[in-house]
């Protein structure tokens, strides 16, 4: 099948494009319209269908694949590999589930989730679907304030953590956490289930309010728990948006599109299939990892690889050598995960086996070109770069190899998926630009399924937050785009990311991309500051691979003025041994912004390292 073909018939026949493509998965009852849309832009799909997330995951392949690896979940801090196959999957996600109920966890009833990257995650994740209960996966490097706004959020009936995780071989103990971020909260869970991993044997237990998992696993063993048949559009679970550009959105996503839209993207973008291996390094707190490290894989009956560990521990060929041993189709990473291997030497991208991967997909951050070039010579596959948001649950832009193999352009995640209309339009007007011309990207609504329904609990901040940008009623995502004549759209960066020199409009990510040409840099941030003369000047921060900071500064600015004029020339640069970043390995512009603008940081409730920021007001009180 041809891509342009399948694209346009998603455009021009929504309703029997998606009826076709809700075959792929079980319906307990069939859906009786395909897409309600009486409400806009809210909008139901596969409405009065019945179905169960889980169900589909696991239950529907145990006849034909029961003995079939499911999920392998490595760990590299722990040293311990676990092997589960869809019928040991189908066991431990009915004891869960059993051992929930025994909570008195029902349908509607939230569950947050706080774990690091193992199976009982997975498993959690799934009792859950499997009982209609609404998880909230809150990432395991979160701090404790996080959880306890997150908890306040979500108001959960229980709370599911391990005793600890371990980051670099150092254990960081979870439960201390779980107790302030309960104390902390207005709503906190009546109970709280740890997962004891052994690392923290003197974890405290609160007593009437926590419980043991092992002590209830052992309970319920053998236990088998009837699937919860879900209408379509109730919600399936909750996930907050990384918060890169101020607090974060607790994004509600239903059953039955997502399950859908996830199954065609397995395929058609992923290209991958019953049977066949998925490897994607995310963490389960992630998008990525809801959808490619535990729903989408399963749901087609692949086999998924977890990781939990550094991706240079024991080696920084560590990820090479999963792909090797379990004979990985596709990959996804980020390009993030791919600079911090740069850092190494590129002989270990050389040091495996590699003929059984196919792909290699990143996503999360733009993917800069010398970081692209350097990957797809290391390992000799094809980069496929795909954008999208946690808002959307699954690639907007993508190529699609299952369907047909477009040429790659280097800097563009490509081709629109199935499903999206995609325009770029004019900021201010809102009228569609021309090729080659900047706009913003949005989509033409309904969102297709899989994306978002709504909010948590906001239906206004649904509205405000996407829909109110412009006067038609339009989804932004409030990142700058082109799109070149073959119809490539290239990421510009973030609408607040833009900077105003002198009345020209720069995006921070060309300049980016401009710095990152220098061989010293191994990353660059670009901020727009203020500037009496000219509204605003670009201003570099980055981070070197090797080489002198004072020549590297020279360098990235005489590459800027001579790849995109003198107007863009950096006003200040600023060497730094680490840029600010979310946990989820983004650049925190905003807080480098407001610091160099000598304004509060701001939400920094996400950032990963508060280490980063002290360097860069040393760096600033310093000067350039
Ligand atoms: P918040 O919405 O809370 O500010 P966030 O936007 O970083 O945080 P995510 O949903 O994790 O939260 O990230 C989505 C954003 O990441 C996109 O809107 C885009 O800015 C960026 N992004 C993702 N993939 C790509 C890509 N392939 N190329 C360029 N940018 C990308
Ligand atoms: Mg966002």
């Amino acid at each position: 099948m041809r891509y342009e073909a399948f694209h346009q018939r998603s455009i021009d026949d929504p309703e029997g494009f998606w009826a076709e493509q809700a075959r792929a998965i079980d319906w307990h009852t069939p859906p009786q319209k395909v897409l309600d849309y009486r409400d806009p832009p809210f909008r139901r799909w596969f409405s009065g269908g019945t179905t169960n997330l889980c169900h589909n995951a696991v239950d529907r392949h145990l006849d034909a694949r029961g003995e079939q690896l499911a999920l392998v979940a490595i760990s590299s801090e722990t040293g311990v590999t676990r092997e589960i196959s869809y019928r040991e999957l189908f066991d431990e996600v009915n004891v869960f589930a059993s051992v929930l109920k025994s909570l008195d966890v029902g349908r509607g009833d939230r569950v947050v989730i706080y774990m690091p990257n193992m199976a009982e995650a997975v498993f959690a994740m799934l009792a859950c679907a499997r009982i209609g209960a609404v998880h909230s996966v809150v990432f395991g490097g979160f701090a404790s304030h996080n959880l306890a706004l997150r908890i306040d959020d979500a108001r959960p009936k229980l709370l599911i953590c391990a005793d600890a995780g371990m980051r670099g071989g150092k254990v960081i103990a979870y439960k201390p956490l779980v107790d302030a971020a309960c104390t902390e909260a207005q709503h906190p869970p009546p109970h709280v289930l740890m997962v004891s991993r052994g690392l923290d044997p003197d974890a405290s237990r609160v007593e009437g309010r926590d419980v043991d998992y092992d002590a209830l696993r052992a309970a319920h063993a053998g236990a088998r728990v009837e699937v919860e048949w879900l209408e379509s559009n109730e919600p399936s679970y909750l996930l907050y948006t990384s918060g890169t550009t101020g607090k974060p959105k607790g994004v509600q996503r239903d059953v039955g599109g997502y399950a859908v839209a996830l199954a065609l993207s397995m395929w058609s973008i992923y290209d991958v299939r019953a049977g066949q291996v998925m490897f994607s390094t995310s963490d389960v707190g992630w998008a990525v990892g809801h959808s490619y490290n535990v729903y989408g894989p399963l749901i087609v009956g692949a086999t998924s690889i977890l990781y939990e560990g550094l991706p240079t521990n024991p080696d920084p060929g560590v990820w090479w050598s999963i792909c090797e041993k379990y004979g990985v189709r596709t990959m996804f990473s980020s390009p993030t995960g791919i600079r911090v291997l740069k850092k190494q030497d590129a002989a270990w991208l050389k040091k495996h086996d590699l003929s059984q991967l196919q792909w290699l997909f990143l996503a999360g951050e733009p993917l800069d070109e010398p970081t692209a070039h350097w990957i797809t010579d290391g390992i000799g596959k094809t980069i496929i770069d795909n954008y999208w948001q946690t808002e959307t649950g699954w690639p907007v832009l993508s190529l699609m190899p299952g369907l047909d193999m477009k040429p790659v352009k280097f800097g563009s995640p490509g081709l629109p998926a199935p499903g999206y209309r995609l325009r770029v339009i004019d900021d201010v007007s809102g009228a569609d630009v021309g090729a080659g011309e900047k706009g913003v990207l949005v989509i033409e609504p309904p969102l297709p399924p899989g994306c978002l329904t709504t909010v948590w609990g906001d239906d206004a901040r649904f509205m405000q937050s996407y829909f109110s940008h412009f006067k038609e009623l339009l989804y932004s995502s409030l990142d700058w785009a082109i799109r070149d004549e073959d119809g490539y759209t290239f990421i510009l960066g973030r609408t607040d990311d833009v900077i105003n020199v002198a009345g020209h409009r720069l995006g921070t990510r060309e300049i980016e991309e401009s710095c990152s040409t220098h061989p010293s840099v191994a990353e660059a941030a670009v901020i727009g500051v203020h500037d009496a003369l000219k509204g605003q000047v670009p201003v570099v921060f980055a981070t070197l691979r090797e080489g002198d900071a004072a020549a590297a500064a020279e360098g990235m600015r005489a590459r800027v003025v001579e790849q995109l004029g003198a107007v863009a020339r950096p006003a200040r640069v600023y060497v730094v041994g680490a840029l600010p970043k979310t946990r989820s390995g983004k650049l925190l512009r905003r807080s480098l912004q407001a610091l160099a603008e000598q304004r509060d940081p701001g939400d920094l409730s996400t950032l990963d390292d508060p280490g980063a920021l002290d360097e860069v007001r040393r760096a600033l009180e310093r000067g350039a």
